[in-house]
């Protein structure tokens, strides 16, 4: 199609849009056909390449249908009937680049690492040069999503991504509005661990239903909270149970930890390794009462010190040394002997699915998960402990360390995509070495966001554009944060000499 098709634009400037008024009546020619992606109802982008937005209500016959390739093909029938102007944007002249940036909020919780030392707060501030950091504050998670205690707002409109949303729905893509219903289904965030969080686990959907229903006061929402973690440093955690050697070898050569699960249960253990029995061991242990885990705590405190440093390594001294400062008393410093206790080099990932008892422990990472409050804790917190419900949850597979970690899948070159079993979110990891000239980011069907961790970008493209009055973005630095509609694809090209480190919370559906 051309523009003889619509009649004669008044403006033909180059690089500029312009506008014709078909007067009320007018009748197209001959069928027009269009392209346009499934979400956008204002704007139509011809094949053409030129863009037509339709600024005054229009009165037409359509129709439309879904194609292979995700677009709509709409027709416009002869007997159209347009009142009102129709702009004209010689797209291919003008490049889009109505990309959302995002400002995230940042979560201050006692546990995260102080002042500028802290990832989360070195990404906020690159964004927001007027953000205060002090070095008392810890700044512990940077919240990039929906959620209500911590929304993102859309940098330049002031609007909340959720409000946004709302407006308009179908930026979350056909597949995630009938999965989850107009809501984006994933929290995305970055961490930084100064010491020790909880141990807990995260009920599945149908247990949390539960839960919810019968304490909706402790469990808030009725969602499971699968969770994906992949470290930016080396990332230190407590994750599922140990093989079984590791458990007996500790329970041998730790008295004390025989006293607080029972010298019989650690007998049973070590003479029949079962699930059954490390159930039992593990109960007993996080319901031994306070004066027997205080007094083991510190007779094993002044053992471990006594110990030559080969021996002192072997039994975990250091950990053991700065928990116990954290939580003096705590039973959680007795965990480190059951649980696999690994470190994630940048880059690897860990999935906790449901009933996988976990606690970070130090270091920065990217996490994802379902939108979500519910956490069953037992040790390592000050906050409330549901140690019933967690002991009776868990799973007790004894399994190694490294059989923790979870592989991503290589997409190209440049992107390799976490893809856990649950549909609520996956993370693509992008990482673009200097060099490079340009680099697309896949067009997805559902809404994605964007992180920039390291380097730059000049020449940021997005195509098709979003729906609403968006301001631009035309670069992207570290702690840039993007919200990608559906079916949009980013282009950019890193700046020479700075390779490019992104990470984007999707949905695979
Ligand atoms: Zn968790």
């Amino acid at each position: 199609m051309d523009t003889e098709v619509l009649g004669r634009p008044q403006a033909t400037r180059e690089g500029e849009h312009c506008h014709w008024s078909p007067g009320t009546g007018w009748k197209a020619p001959q069928p027009i056909t269009v392209r346009i992606a499934c979400w956008v109802l204002s704007t139509v982008e011809t094949a053409a390449g030129i863009r037509i937005r339709i600024a005054a209500p229009c009165k037409r016959k359509q129709t439309s249908r879904r194609q292979p390739d995700g677009a709509v093909r709409l027709l416009l029938s002869p007997q159209v009937t347009v009142a009102g102007r129709i702009h004209l944007f010689p797209h291919r002249r003008t490049p889009c680049h109505t990309t959302m940036e995002l400002e995230c909020a940042v979560q201050k919780y006692a546990w995260g690492v102080h002042g500028l030392k802290s990832s989360v707060a070195q990404l906020a501030k690159a964004v927001s040069p007027d953000l205060e950091v002090s070095e008392e504050e810890p700044f512990a998670e940077l919240w990039m999503g929906t959620h209500p205690s911590g929304p993102s707002v859309i940098k330049g409109s002031g609007e909340t991504l959720g409000h946004y949303i709302r407006r308009h729905p179908g930026v979350l893509g056909t597949p995630v509005i009938q999965t989850f219903g107009e809501q984006l289904p994933f929290l995305f965030k970055v961490l930084s661990v100064n010491q020790a969080l909880s141990i807990q686990a995260h009920p599945n959907k149908s247990h949390a239903e539960e839960l919810h229903q019968e304490r909706p006061d402790v469990y808030k929402d009725p969602n499971h909270k699968p969770e994906m973690t992949i470290a930016l440093t080396p990332f230190q955690a407590l994750c599922g149970f140990r093989p079984a050697q590791e458990i007996t070898k500790h329970l041998t050569e730790l008295p004390e930890l025989q006293q607080v699960v029972g010298e019989e249960n650690a007998k049973t253990f070590i003479e029949e390794p079962t699930e059954a029995n490390l159930k039992t061991c593990f109960s007993m242990m996080m319901n031994a009462p306070k004066e027997n885990i205080e007094s083991a705590l510190s007779d094993l405190l002044a053992r471990l010190s006594e110990m030559d440093s080969a021996k002192g390594d072997e039994l975990l001294r250091d950990l053991f040394i700065t928990l116990h400062d954290k939580y003096p008393g705590d039973v959680g410093c007795f965990s480190i002997y059951l649980l696999n206790y690994l470190t994630l080099q940048p880059g690897q990932a860990m999935f906790l699915g449901p009933n996988i008892i976990h606690a970070y422990l130090f270091g920065d990472c990217i996490e994802c998960m379902a939108c979500s409050d519910n956490v069953v804790r037992a040790g390592l917190t000050p906050k409330y402990q549901d140690v019933e419900t967690l002991v009776s949850m868990l799973e007790y597979t004894m399994m190694p360390a490294e059989s923790r970690n979870f592989e991503g899948f290589k997409m190209d070159n440049y992107t390799i995509l976490y893809n856990p079993p649950v549909p609520d979110f996956a993370v693509d990891m992008i990482e673009v070495p200097s060099g490079v000239e340009q680099y697309t980011l896949r067009p997805v069907e559902s809404a994605s966001i964007v992180l920039v961790v390291e380097g730059e970008a000049s020449k940021v493209e997005v195509s098709p554009s979003a729906p609403g009055e968006l301001p631009q973005v035309t670069s992207l630095h570290r702690g840039s944060v993007i919200f990608l509609a559906a079916d949009q694809s980013l282009t950019l090209r890193p700046t020479s000499g700075s390779r490019l480190l992104a990470f984007r919370a999707l949905c695979v559906l």
